[in-house]
């Protein structure tokens, strides 16, 4: 580790703010990033700049939290409602989102958002600005951020610009599409370091900088217009062990028992995310319904558990997705249900830590058949809380996490019989083969963890320093 200071920058902080009877309550929101993280933004004069997600109602307020978040390291940029609206629904989630997640129909092209995007990215420069010394290191998170880099670039001189794309990156004809294109990889490339989860992003990206910016490629370098910037792979992970305490818990396994008893001779297919088109949640159900009428001695002993965390919903596609998936469950309920047991248990909310925990303790299937996504996180929280019960992951080859585990059931999410069959495979499953294939993705989740994800891109971005500057020291 180096010795000058870090700044994170991401679009939400890690922390959650709450108005209860008239005060303020803070709590920590120690998702795997600030897990990861912790080491490096609480130090002393190390910081994480971002949204706190709160609109105060007052100066006084804005102070409060501003005095705060301080004492935690963390450094507010308050948004208004325009800016919530335009930067972060609108550019970030209905524009950047789709087209990222292949989903070019669903792309709004409104000129507003961007205007709103560039000028918040702007904000978020000016505030950067005095936490940054030439021993500065700025890591750069994700998609609502991508013309940062370039901005802090001209605004200051940190030591070295590290940037991760959290999602998906598509390939450069679907990237073409935008109008503002040129803007965002030019203030993207001004990063030293760009990573990705896996190589096929990295391609995408550097393709994409090929035929836009004629930026010339050598191994893991752009080039173009006189300067150069990094292009990387880094798969990012999980806190391993938080999560097999966790499972090896009284509580969760308390909570396991129970919730198994809830389905007595049923086995459990478990899936977890949030509401997102992304997810292939249709395909998953028609995959499901296709098991039942397949295999109707399937009929009372198996029980798909699905669990939707709510995201997004007061946007169009995304309240239109929800009713959809009403329907679709009630309609597969309906058909296949007999007294004393129903196909399809559906709960659409968040479950404390060690609920969930609970489910992944549960579960003897792990159903995941994203169309896309970056990379999920729940297919490795899984594996690691498979400590004392048996299971099996089905994952989608459209995972980045498929790139990594190699000994789940993987499936093409769109082939609705393949997915059929390898569910079908998945319950037949020998406990033998199912114990070789965890313990295989153990090694490879608890290896790679977030901690060594974090390491691994500091220890990146300070030998691209290095190397800068032992070639401006030989001119
Ligand atoms: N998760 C949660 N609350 C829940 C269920 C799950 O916060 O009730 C977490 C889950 O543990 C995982 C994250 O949500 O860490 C989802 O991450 P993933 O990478 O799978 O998908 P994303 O939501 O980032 O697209």
């Amino acid at each position: 580790k180096h010795s000058g200071s870090t700044l994170i920058i991401s679009n939400r902080l890690p922390v959650k703010i709450e108005r209860k009877k008239g005060k303020l309550k803070f709590t920590a929101s120690e998702g795997g990033l600030a897990t990861g993280l912790g080491s490096f933004y609480k130090d002393n004069g190390s910081w994480w700049l971002g949204w706190p997600g709160i609109i105060p109602k007052t100066a006084a307020e804005e102070e409060q939290i501003r005095e705060e978040l301080k004492k935690r390291n963390l450094i507010p940029i308050f948004l208004n409602q325009h800016e919530i609206n335009y930067f972060y629904e609108g550019f970030s989630n209905a524009i950047l989102w789709p087209l990222c997640h292949y989903r070019p129909s669903y792309v709004e092209l409104k000129p507003e958002y961007w205007t709103y995007y560039a000028s918040v990215n702007q904000k978020f420069a000016d505030l950067a600005k005095p936490y940054i010394t030439e021993q500065t290191t700025v890591w750069v998170h994700d998609y609502q951020l991508m013309v940062l880099p370039g901005l802090i670039r001209q605004e200051s001189s940190p030591r070295s610009i590290g940037y991760f794309h959290h999602i998906p990156f598509p390939p450069a004809e679907l990237f073409r599409m935008l109008p503002w294109r040129q803007q965002l990889l030019q203030g993207l490339t001004q990063a030293d370091l760009i990573g990705f989860h896996t190589y096929e992003n990295a391609q995408n990206f550097s393709e994409t900088c090929q035929s836009i910016l004629h930026a010339e490629v050598h191994q893991q370098q752009l080039k173009m217009d006189g300067r150069s910037c990094h292009v990387d792979v880094f798969p990012m992970g999980i806190d391993y062990e938080k999560y097999k305490h966790q499972a090896i818990s009284e509580a969760s396994q308390g909570y396991c028992q129970e919730l198994k008893a809830l389905y007595p001779g049923q086995k459990l297919i478990l899936s977890v995310d949030r509401l997102d088109y992304s997810k292939g949640v249709i395909q998953r159900l028609e995959a499901y319904e296709l098991l039942l009428k397949q295999h109707p001695e399937l009929i009372g002993k198996v029980n798909l558990y699905m669990l939707i965390v709510p995201s997004r919903d007061q946007v169009n596609q995304y309240k239109k997705l929800r009713n959809e998936i009403d329907r679709k469950v009630g309609n597969i309920n309906a058909m296949h249900s007999i007294p004393g047991w129903q196909p399809v248990s559906y709960f659409y909310k968040s479950l404390p830590f060690d609920r969930l925990s609970a489910a992944y303790c549960a579960a003897d299937v792990c159903f995941i058949n994203s169309l896309f996504d970056g990379m999920n996180l729940v297919a490795k929280e899984y594996v690691a809380s498979k400590q004392y019960q048996s299971g099996v992951l089905v994952l989608s080859e459209f995972a980045g996490a498929s790139k990594e585990l190699a000994d789940a059931l993987l499936i093409n999410p769109y082939a609705i019989q393949e997915t059929c069959d390898t569910l079908y495979q998945a319950l037949q499953m020998s406990e033998e083969e199912k114990a070789e294939r965890m313990l295989a993705n153990q090694q490879v989740v608890e290896k790679f963890n977030v901690f060594h994800w974090v390491n691994l891109f500091m220890l990146r971005l300070q030998e691209i320093y290095e190397a800068n500057h032992q070639e401006i020291a030989r001119k």
